[in-house]
């Protein structure tokens, strides 16, 4: 990726509102699509239903989310009227794992290999697809991983590859609080776990609720370490952590 370009919508977007760097995003890229998961994805997707252009929405179904995010899923599908692109795990990887290793690894071995497989692997295999990708990510998300997020960046996930990619956060100066007054004020779908104190929602098995006063990530893969939660999604966030969490 040309950094100067990098470098030239970083400039153009640095007290953009979202509204508008989402409008950036869809000029700048010729396939980009929204990745699909939370709430603040909701409003992203709000957002660009309001420019009026064509845009594109996918989710990644590890098939161990909670019944909740499912309905979720469908209701946003039908509140808005939209396609969302569902990726799935391999499963012949996803046979070979639970054969070898049982349905809950992550707990002893960390949730890297699982993630992985069920995670990485599909958004790799979406990604390749495209030359952009937006995201919901914020820097008050995690107390170690995400708090230098840009507004837009050089994504490397796909570098060994030679697969140029764009990352945009256009909510990544926003805060919880902002989102809810967001979602509140639209009256927007929204999960249903989100009033049984969970804050930040992932897989069944590697997500509770928080109590308050606690990091919404605490509610994440609790039995590791702060700095190390992020599932690969979001390579480039914990890449001067630990280069191997990739
Ligand atoms: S969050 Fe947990 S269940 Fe989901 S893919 Fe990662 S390790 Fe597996």
């Amino acid at each position: 990726m040309d950094q100067q370009r990098v470098d030239g919508l970083q400039q153009q977007l640095k007290n953009a509102r979202p509204q508008d760097i989402l409008i950036a995003a869809l000029t700048e890229c010729t396939h980009i699509a929204l990745a699909f998961s939370g709430a603040e994805d909701v409003i992203l997707i709000d957002m660009l239903k309001k420019t009026k252009r064509p845009f594109r929405v996918f989710t990644l179904d590890t098939g161990r989310l909670h019944p909740e995010t499912y309905r979720f899923l469908d209701r946003v599908r039908a509140h808005f009227s939209i396609t969302i692109e569902c990726c799935f795990p391999q499963p012949e990887a996803v046979e070979q794992l639970v054969q070898n290793k049982g349905f809950f690894s992550f707990y002893q071995d960390n949730h890297h290999e699982c993630c992985g497989l069920r995670k990485v692997e599909p958004l790799k295999r979406k990604l390749r697809t495209l030359d952009g990708w937006i995201t919901g990510q914020r820097k008050d998300q995690s107390p170690g991983t995400r708090t230098g997020i840009p507004i837009v960046q050089s994504d490397s996930i796909l570098a060994n590859e030679g697969h140029p990619l764009l990352k945009f956060n256009p909510l990544a100066e926003w805060s919880s609080a902002q989102v809810w007054d967001y979602i509140r004020a639209f009256e927007l779908p929204y999960n249903s776990l989100h009033e049984r104190g969970y804050v930040s929602i992932g897989c069944e098995p590697c997500t509770r609720p928080i109590l308050p006063g606690q990091h919404e990530r605490e509610g994440r893969w609790w039995w590791e370490e702060a700095t190390k939660k992020e599932c690969g999604l979001h390579h480039i966030n914990v890449v001067s952590e630990d280069e191997t969490h990739q």
